[in-house]
């Protein structure tokens, strides 16, 4: 254990996905596969000294990955729309930890509510080094009964608000450059987007669009700003036990069907998105940039024709 590294990573109930945290079909699972083993991984501070924002980061991943970094020793700004009271617990658990923490209510997709969300965590923080670009939603219909606001509110929110976001995030890390005390790099973006990056998906127009918007947005921004050693890559994840996708998990029969399309056969935590995150905003990283980092129990490995087709 190097000195930086501190005891082995418990869940917490900031840490527990929401919703019920239940193995459904047990029976089923038991019958058919291994019994799923919950990785206990050791927690380095390898942010310590590290701004972070975390948007949408009052539930689901968004939560899982102001936790981690908080355990890996970065202050936290846990950005939220409602419940401000979720915000305020997720940022308790990063304060017991020993992080210093705010939440800020901002609407990502409106550029003034932005603008002051960066503001604030400036003024507390002093900057910022780390972006999780994560705040994303669906708004799910057949495509030819999807209205235009539904359209509208997926892009503006998931790709949009990304946008947005990474502006603010590199306009700050040009400003200020280096740190050299806490990071090699002037500044990470990492963008929460999804396997829907690459995997068609019928009924989810708009979110695929979206998530697709974000790989090349992505690594547009990689490309453009990679000269001023500013770090810029996703995080892409299948299916996690979050809210946004609770009826995929939240039975056993839908459990099953979900299971057919993850060849790991089991769905993924929020906690595990964090790791993912906490990696690709430190230095151990520092040579990748413009990647997207599939966080997905092989779920975009073509399951289909994992029995030879
Ligand atoms: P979630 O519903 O728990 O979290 C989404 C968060 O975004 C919520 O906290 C919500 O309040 C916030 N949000 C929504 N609109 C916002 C806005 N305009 N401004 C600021 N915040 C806003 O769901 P989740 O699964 O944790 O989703 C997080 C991200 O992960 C999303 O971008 C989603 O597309 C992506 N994702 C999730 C899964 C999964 O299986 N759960 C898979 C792939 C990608």
């Amino acid at each position: 254990m190097n000195s930086n590294e501190t005891l082995l990573e418990k869940p917490t109930q900031a840490m527990m996905p929401v919703g019920r945290m239940h193995m459904p079909d047990r029976k089923f699972i038991e019958e058919q596969f291994p019994e799923p083993v919950m990785p206990a991984c050791a927690i380095n501070k390898v942010l310590k000294g590290q701004k972070a924002i975390v948007t949408g980061g009052s539930s689901g991943i968004g939560k899982g990955v102001a936790t981690a970094l908080g355990h890996a020793g970065a202050d936290v700004l846990v950005n939220y729309t409602s419940r401000a009271e979720e915000a305020e617990k997720v940022a308790e658990e990063l304060r017991r930890c020993g992080s210093r923490a705010i939440t800020c209510k901002a609407d990502v997709s409106k550029e003034d509510q932005v603008q002051a969300m960066f503001k604030r965590a400036i003024e507390e923080f002093g900057t910022v080094d780390i972006l999780i670009n994560n705040a994303g939603l669906q708004k799910d219909a057949p495509v030819d009964q999807m209205t235009l606001a539904q359209w509208q509110q997926v892009l503006d929110v998931n790709l949009t608000g990304q946008f947005l976001c990474a502006r603010e995030a590199i306009r700050e890390f040009k400003r200020r450059g280096v740190r050299k005390d806490v990071s090699c790099a002037a500044g990470k973006i990492i963008c929460i987007s999804s396997v829907h990056e690459v995997i068609p998906w019928a009924g989810h127009v708009n979110y695929a669009a979206s998530k697709g918007g974000v790989m090349l947005m992505m690594k547009s921004i990689a490309q453009e700003v990679a000269p001023h050693r500013i770090r810029v890559n996703s995080v892409a994840p299948g299916a996690i036990r979050t809210p946004i996708n609770m009826q995929a998990w939240d039975t056993p029969e839908a459990y099953k069907d979900l299971l057919k399309l993850i060849p790991y056969k089991r769905i993924g935590e929020p906690i595990e998105i964090g790791r993912a995150a906490v990696w690709l905003a430190s230095d151990d990283s520092d040579y990748i940039h413009g990647a997207t980092i599939f966080v997905d129990g092989g779920m975009t490995l073509y399951p289909g024709f994992e029995t030879g087709g």
